[in-house]
């Protein structure tokens, strides 16, 4: 590791350990909360890294002290080359994960298994499959929540990724709990973020708060145990008495985690964001291209890091259009 320069820490003392790569802007879903009916504009073939420049630019950064890398989207399992991109990542010396929306990881599990992938995040937001169809535009509900149960059974660690939209499916959050009762999957609801074209609106979220008021009028208080969370976890994680699994919740919107944030994401097309929220990025790929040392530019873009939210410190800069759709959809960052 190359300590000396320590060009992954901020001026806010936060050292970057973490490192999320989107390897796609396509999807196989159509997500309403995550990208635009109408589609996003995508990259042309040629500015997307290749597997060998995503391996590049990778090992820079563990280099300089990152020892956890997920694989995002878009939807990472589209990607054609997707094996080998598992398997030159696992080569380097980090904790492999990836996040996905499970519709191709039946075809996927022994590669899985093979690049030591243990825990994986999958997005499923209803258990009814006609607002499954609803939200993701597509009509794959069976399939996702099967290879949820055969992810579960092959040994992997499951964490659902649950987007909580009000009158859509927040009657459903005990129902999700209770799947935890005899599976060992973690439950993790986020709060409903605004990105460009998801047509956000606060009165559509349901908050940290009103997630825990359902919880408490579900159980008894002394059934609802609070769970230690994990150092930079970005969830509140709970656990009901005598469950299997557990549930957490991420808030990014009502109670942000920004302090002890040690993330920084890498765009399928290359771009560095120093933060989920920044609207400002950095051209790593074109360096890379032009043989240039990427490392200056990593330092410039994580000096460069806000405290909070990419500037948007408070709710009222975060309801703003303007300053949410100065940034890209979620389906081309990587969530
Ligand atoms: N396709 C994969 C999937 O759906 O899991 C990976 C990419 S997706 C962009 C990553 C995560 O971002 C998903 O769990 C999704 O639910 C979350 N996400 C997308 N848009 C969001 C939004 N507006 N607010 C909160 N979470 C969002
Ligand atoms: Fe695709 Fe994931 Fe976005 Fe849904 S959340 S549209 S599955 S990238």
């Amino acid at each position: 590791m190359k300590e000396h320069k320590n060009i992954l820490k901020d001026t806010h003392g936060r050292a970057h350990s973490y490192l999320r790569i989107s390897l796609t802007e396509r999807c196989n879903l159509r997500c309403s909360y995550c990208m635009p009916a109408e589609g996003v504009q995508l990259s042309p073939k040629g500015h997307l890294m290749s597997y060998e420049e995503i391996y590049e630019i990778a090992k820079t950064f563990v280099e300089h002290g990152v020892t956890k890398i997920r694989l995002t989207g878009g939807e990472p399992l589209v990607r054609k080359d997707i094996s080998v991109i598992l398997e030159k990542l696992a080569s380097l010396s980090v904790e492999l994960s990836i996040t996905t929306n499970a519709v191709n990881v039946d075809r996927h599990i022994d590669t899985l298994k093979t690049n030591g992938i243990k825990t994986i995040n999958v997005s499923l937001d209803s258990l009814n499959a006609e607002k499954f169809k609803h939200i993701t535009r597509r009509d794959y509900f069976e399939k996702v929540y099967n290879n949820i149960l055969l992810l579960n059974s092959e040994g992997f660690k499951v964490k659902v990724n649950v987007v909580l939209m009000k009158d859509f499916n927040d009657n459903e959050i005990i129902d999700f709990i209770n799947l935890t009762k005899t599976l060992p999957l973690t439950i993790r609801f986020i709060e409903f973020m605004p990105f460009d074209g998801n047509k956000w609106d606060m009165a559509k979220m349901v908050s940290y708060k009103s997630i825990m008021e359902t919880v408490y009028n579900a159980f008894p208080e002394d059934q609802v145990h609070r769970l230690q969370d994990a150092p930079n976890d970005t969830s509140k994680n709970y656990r009901i008495k005598g469950f299997q699994g557990s549930f957490a919740i991420i808030s990014s919107v009502t109670n942000p985690f920004c302090d002890s944030c040690n993330r920084l994401r890498l765009t399928a097309n290359g771009q560095l964001k120093n933060c989920l929220f920044s609207s400002t990025e950095s051209d790593l790929l074109t360096s890379l291209r032009q043989g240039k040392s990427i490392e200056p530019i990593i330092q410039k873009a994580v000096l460069g890091k806000f405290k909070i939210r990419g500037s948007m410190n408070t709710l009222k800069k975060l309801q703003d259009p303007k300053l949410h759709s100065n940034n890209r959809s979620m389906i081309s960052i990587g969530g």
